[in-house]
């Protein structure tokens, strides 16, 4: 692998929202600059106003940004080889293209959508693939120009040679060689004046002096048409990268839409922006989407940002479509949450708190962290573990106070029973409270459960808690015995 600092960009269109497959590609494009001390280069391909949407730009931005990929050239931030948005970038499509025009490679078209279609249906009547029939090919250059300057409505294509053959090497997936006359004469300029994806990323990934190429297998398609546009330029190619599709759980093809909106009811999304708002961390998507599509090692290798650009080799990128398994992803990001500090995760956990309307007490969140962290998969899972230690009372009803094996009136006897046991002791640390309620247990023969379960429900309000211990130690002394009271007071009321 190239050890030379690499030029590499992710070129996303703003039409709809961020896409995980999105987020792999940057992250691919991130490592190899870091890795090779090259430049991440963000470009915004626009040039298609029909499926323009607005907003979208900002939403990729916002992505890269959390994802923490930070570009080095970008709309936002400008850079040297700008600008980075293609439809600032007008002027130079239309001296490109007349630098083609005047090779001979490209030539104006005239024909009106009506005879396209025409042509096209009488080719597929004759089960012909539906091509360009070369009708404006011939104009000679002379007259073709005076019509264009006479302000004739016409289009731009590349004058695609018949003959020969072409040879195009993608790194992960070798030669393809086609037969030139199977390639058509596709449109560079659109009747509106602006270029297709094809021109125009082939001009910028030129004049960006781009190394390598990482996109979608979709343009595997058109593959030979760009490399034959650069070649017919004259310039050198970058190394081709087209990455694999993501397929949806099953592995049978793409997640439809109604499949993505019942991922979003299983707390799972294909779009980047919904990611915060699951509880997911940039570390852990980053290390899952890495891995659908790199051999870094072991698929369950849990890697750091740090690692990723250490190990990373665009030779172990492998071409075959993954399919999406949220599993996965539940696994690297529970695996990177327990790897951030306290006070890291202290910050990232408060938000979820703050939005369901608590007031989080900062000293108290710090302590809550270590007894939730080994229990967290998302960051939202905080809400079901933690949530009432925030606070000013907890719910709970007779029925989930009984003890297991017991009446009613045998739980309250044995809550007035440890109420008295915590109220002689000085204070409920763990290591003061265990002894005398494990003491208890084995005195009166009951399974531990009878009372920690009890005093669990009483005290949280949960079936499911944090250690109970640790747990009374943070709520302290004072709010034990008065919720221990209040779980009295309703195992004392008459049922209704
Ligand atoms: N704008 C193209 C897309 O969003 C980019 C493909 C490329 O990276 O060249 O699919």
């Amino acid at each position: 692998m190239t050890e030379k600092p690499t030029r590499v960009r992710f070129a996303p269109s703003p039409t709809g929202h961020m896409h995980l497959g999105s987020a792999r590609t940057a992250l691919y494009n991130y490592l190899l600059a870091k890795k090779t001390g090259g430049k991440f280069i963000l470009r915004i391909e626009d040039t298609d106003q029909k499926r323009y949407v607005p907003g979208a730009e900002q939403e990729l931005i916002d992505g890269l940004h959390w994802l923490g990929l930070d570009h080095d050239e970008g709309p936002d931030i400008g850079g040297p080889f700008g600008p980075y948005r293609q439809t600032d970038r007008k002027s130079i499509y239309d001296e490109h293209i007349q630098i083609l025009i005047g090779k001979g490679k490209a030539y104006p078209c005239f024909c009106s959508p009506e005879r396209l279609t025409s042509v096209r249906e009488e080719q597929m009547k004759n089960k012909e693939q539906p091509h360009y029939d070369g009708m404006c090919r011939s104009l000679e250059p002379v007259e073709a120009r005076k019509r264009v300057e006479a302000g004739e409505k016409h289009v731009i294509r590349f004058k695609m040679e018949k003959e020969g053959k072409t040879v195009v090497n993608d790194l992960l997936r070798g030669e393809i060689i086609l037969d030139n006359h199977v390639l058509d004469d596709s449109v560079l300029i659109k009747s509106d004046g602006w270029p297709t994806y094809h021109f125009a990323a082939m001009v910028d990934d030129h004049l960006m002096e781009i190394t390598h190429v990482f996109r979608g297998s979709e343009w595997l398609g058109t593959f030979p048409l760009h490399a034959n546009i650069i070649r017919a330029f004259g310039w050198e190619e970058p190394i081709w990268i087209h990455l694999s599709v993501f397929l949806k759980p099953s592995g049978k093809g793409k997640m439809s839409k109604r499949e993505t909106a019942e991922a979003l009811k299983d707390g799972y999304s294909i779009f980047v922006k919904d990611m915060n708002e699951l509880g997911f961390i940039p570390e852990g998507l980053n290390n899952w989407t890495a891995l659908m599509g790199w051999g870094a090692g072991e698929t369950e290798d849990v890697l750091t940002m740090f690692e990723m650009i250490d190990k990373f080799d665009i030779r172990k990128l492998n071409a075959s479509p993954a399919a999406i398994n949220f599993n996965k992803l539940d696994y690297f990001n529970g695996e990177h949450i327990r790897r951030l500090s306290i006070d890291d995760l202290a910050a990232r956990v408060k938000p979820y708190f703050v939005n369901e309307g608590l007031v989080v007490d900062e000293q108290k969140l710090l302590k809550v962290i270590p007894i939730i962290r080994e229990r967290l998969v998302t960051l939202d899972d905080c809400l079901p573990f933690a949530a009432w230690f925030f606070k000013d009372s907890v719910d709970f009803t007779k029925e989930e106070l009984i003890a297991k094996n017991m009446t009613a009136a045998e739980t309250y006897e044995m809550g007035v029973e440890i109420l008295d046991i915590l109220e002689g002791l000085p204070e409920l640390s763990h290591s003061v409270a265990e002894e005398p309620l494990r003491s208890y247990v084995e005195k009166k023969q009951l399974a531990p459960n009878q009372v920690f379960g009890f005093l669990r429900i009483a005290v949280s309000g949960q079936k499911v808690s944090p250690p109970l211990f640790e747990s009374m130690e943070i709520v302290g002394k004072k709010i034990v015995l008065e919720r221990v009271k209040q779980a009295l007071s309703v195992l004392n009321q008459e049922n209704e």
